[in-house]
């Protein structure tokens, strides 16, 4: 289909008697066809990124966005009395939890943009990760239909399934094909488990509860499952191309392991390897070593995936088998390079009957990367030390991005023309030129006012409707939204929230500036702690807002199964970022990134990309609080006593004995006790306030009270908040997927 048949088929779309969802899948397949129609012929070298989750969320306007159909669709439409935003009752493809699957969608949409060969390899999930409502203040989890609305932006191929073998069954793994377009068409290709009802349950929900035997069972299949369907066809194709001879396979093939979910795809590609085809072990691991690399997204240990050997041995003995011929070979290398006993046992791929999928990618992969400068730091100097010495040229550092495309130009289109008529379009396809937007701050302030109070109004429109609470329109929007972690410390916001509240209440705060707090999170289903925070935010919210003396001041929202369309009228709307883990603990953050591209200012720790995004847009632009990582070790050396804080600081005991006091009530389910308990007396597996939450407390809440005040003066509040956008650049995912591909890709 060319331009004009699209443009006749939209003009001659009957609108009558349909409803929104058979509109939706009508303009999409005719958007699907011109896409496809412009597709591009595949290249020789391919870099794969393999990610147990794709967070892509809506498609629909995005996609007509990047074919450059999207105003002419929103014009046809409106001529027909359609508003475009209708569409907006599609729910997102949920296929990710958070952060790393929404930098895998990012990646593939930059690369598309940027022309470059890039194709994703993933798992069609039918229930993505669970809808979120809160009833009673309580986390309660949905099931998230998503294909319920169809699913017009994938292809099944039918002829192109693979099987996939278990020792107890067999598994058909069927692809659809997700095109990512841009200045190319890549293509995203996510499998889907299918065969028999016990197949069938491998693809059935992201992440299934893994704190049970049945629970890592199923997940050891997923991972497995989808990283065998990747390599096992890039080695078909790859035969079927060049033959049987794979000396040049890692010429034409790169393979990105996002975190250590895929890591097993390294095995299989040997086994397939010295199986099917009987290449000698050595060379099979040498074809191996050219062809992964590694990309780590965490330094908490809890997330650092190791497989009980019985559990391998059980589904998977040839991959079983492999690993410990991989692990022989590691012992082999230990003696040549003379490391000691405990160094050995840092490194081993294999130990206490338990394989590291982090070591196992260290070993074998080409090259391992953090996604911020300090994150990348923390693993050489830390968790991956013993590594780094032996192995230093495979350490490098890709701090994550963004893409503007979503991030600002659809989400933002406000923002962005007031960027276009100060600086010129160029920016939308160079990204490096928005750095011209620092000269022309001062111009345009009061037009970024304007355009921030229009963005503010739009979002508390949505939160009426979707939350059924009404914001006012002067209110200064701070936000926090993210998975619930202990380490984001969602809770120590929530005290720093109370104590303000206490400071109102008592006349102790004066001349404060209206301001909401805004929330959004979901907790993995079996984490009781971060339900629980879940619930005493909620508490707080109900108190605060029904509070005559300081509602006019003070309002506290949580909103509902925040995904990446909600996201996307959080960032626009919002003035100040919160973004205060535990130094050391974020690798990244790319929320972080999204606030400071829509001209929010950071209210955050030194951690992560905060670091850097404080470099970029200046210190004195954005409001830096709490211990840093070298503070932080020290305490965490010489001893910390958050209970002697308690004792002196009758603010902190406030706020926080609010959770035992009767104050709020979690439901007699005793959760708040055992938040309390954290904080104070600690548990078998951590000391008291391991994430530092009351050391950290007092420098929040003084540098919330900092922002109100800098507030006042609302100029130069929008100087420093167009500071941020103005040097946001560095955070475009081209920026770092042209790092990727220089560095390690070589495409
Ligand atoms: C960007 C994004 C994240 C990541 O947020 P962080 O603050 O970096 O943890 C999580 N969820 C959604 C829906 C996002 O869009």
């Amino acid at each position: 289909m060319d331009r004009n048949e699209f443009t006749n088929k939209l003009k001659g779309l009957v609108t009558d008697g349909k409803t929104t969802v058979e509109l939706y899948n009508e303009i999409s397949a005719y958007a699907m066809s011109y896409g496809l129609a412009k597709a591009t012929k595949p290249a020789e070298r391919n870099a794969y990124y393999l990610s147990m989750e794709f967070l892509i969320g809506r498609s629909f306007y995005n996609n007509l966005m990047e074919l450059g159909l999207l105003e002419e669709t929103r014009e046809v439409l409106a001529q027909k009395g359609i508003d475009i935003n209708i569409f907006e009752e599609i729910e997102d493809a949920a296929l990710g939890n958070g952060g790393l699957g929404r930098l895998a969608a990012c990646f593939l949409d930059s690369a598309a943009g940027l022309g470059l060969p890039l194709q994703g390899y993933g798992v069609r999930y039918k229930y993505g990760l669970f809808k979120q409502a809160i009833r009673n203040g309580f986390q309660v989890e949905l099931p998230d239909d998503w294909q319920r609305f169809g699913d017009p932006w994938s292809i099944r191929k039918d002829n192109e399934k693979r099987i996939i073998k278990f020792a107890d069954m067999l598994v058909t793994a069927v692809p659809y094909d997700v095109p990512v377009f841009g200045k190319r068409v890549n293509n995203l290709r996510l499998w889907q488990a299918e065969g028999s009802a016990a197949a069938e349950k491998i693809s059935e929900y992201l992440y299934p509860a893994d704190d049970t035997e049945e629970g890592k069972l199923l997940r050891l299949r997923q991972e497995y499952f989808f990283s065998a369907a990747a390599v096992g066809e890039l080695i078909e194709k790859h035969v079927k191309k060049y033959g049987k001879r794979f000396d040049n396979f890692a010429d034409f093939n790169v393979i990105q392991l996002n975190d250590t979910h895929p890591v097993l795809a390294i095995a299989e590609l040997i086994r397939i390897l010295t199986a099917d085809y009987k290449i000698p072990f050595p060379d099979a691991l040498e074809v191996a070593k050219k062809t992964f690399a590694y990309t780590n997204h965490t330094v908490l240990p809890e997330a650092l995936e190791c497989w009980g050997a019985d559990l391998v041995k059980k589904i998977l003995p040839d991959i079983y088998a492999l690993l410990i011929k991989i692990h022989l070979r590691q012992k082999e290398v230990f003696e040549r390079i003379k490391c000691t006993k405990e160094e050995a046992l840092d490194m081993s791929i294999y130990s206490n009957e338990k394989f590291s999928m982090a070591n196992l990618a260290l070993a074998v992969g080409k090259s391992v990367n953090g996604v911020a400068k300090l994150h990348s730091e923390i693993l050489k100097n830390s968790l991956f030390k013993t590594a780094y010495k032996y192995y230093p040229d495979k350490f490098q550092n890709k701090t994550n991005g963004i893409t503007q495309r979503r991030w600002l130009m659809l989400c933002n289109r406000e923002l962005s023309s007031l960027i276009d008529g100060a600086i010129g379009d160029g920016w939308r396809n160079d990204m490096s030129l928005l750095n011209d937007l620092n000269g022309r701050v001062e111009d345009i302030a009061d037009d970024f006012i304007r355009v921030k109070a229009e963005k503010k109004r739009q979002l508390f429109e949505h939160l009426r409707i979707n939350e059924g609470v009404d914001i006012p329109e002067d209110f200064i929007v701070f936000s926090q939204v993210k998975r619930l972690h202990e380490y984001k410390r969602q809770l120590m916001t929530a005290f720093a929230i109370l104590e303000i509240y206490k400071g109102l209440k008592d006349g102790k705060i004066k001349d404060f500036q209206p301001s909401v707090f805004v929330f959004g999170a979901k907790s993995a289903p079996s984490y009781n702690r971060a339900k629980a925070i879940i619930k005493f935010i909620n508490e707080i919210a109900a108190k605060v807002n029904a509070d005559k003396d300081t509602n006019g001041l003070l309002r506290v929202v949580f909103v509902q199964n925040y995904n990446v369309s909600y996201a996307e009228k959080i960032v626009a709307g919002t003035d100040v970022s919160l973004q205060v883990s535990t130094a050391g603990l974020e690798a990244s953050g790319t929320g972080n990134m999204k606030f400071m591209m829509n001209g929010a200012v950071t209210c955050g720790t030194m951690d992560g990309a905060n670091i850097e995004i404080v470099e970029l847009a200046g210190r004195e632009n954005n409001y830096i609080f709490g211990a840093e990582v070298d503070e932080i070790e020290r305490l965490k050396k010489d001893g910390y006593d958050p209970c002697k804080l308690l004792k002196s600081n009758a603010l902190h005991n406030y706020a926080v004995s609010s959770l035992i006091d009767g104050t709020f009530s979690d439901g007699g389910k005793g959760c708040f006790k055992e938040l309390y308990d954290a904080l104070t007396v600690g548990a078998s597996w951590h000391k008291p306030d391991n994430y530092f939450v009351l050391h950290d407390l007092e420098s929040l809440v003084n540098a919330l009270l900092k922002i109100n005040s800098d507030y006042k003066d609302g100029k130069a509040f929008a100087v420093k908040q167009l500071k941020n956008t103005a040097n946001s650049a560095h955070f475009s995912s081209d920026r770092t997927i042209k790092e990727y591909a220089e560095d390690i890709w070589e495409i």
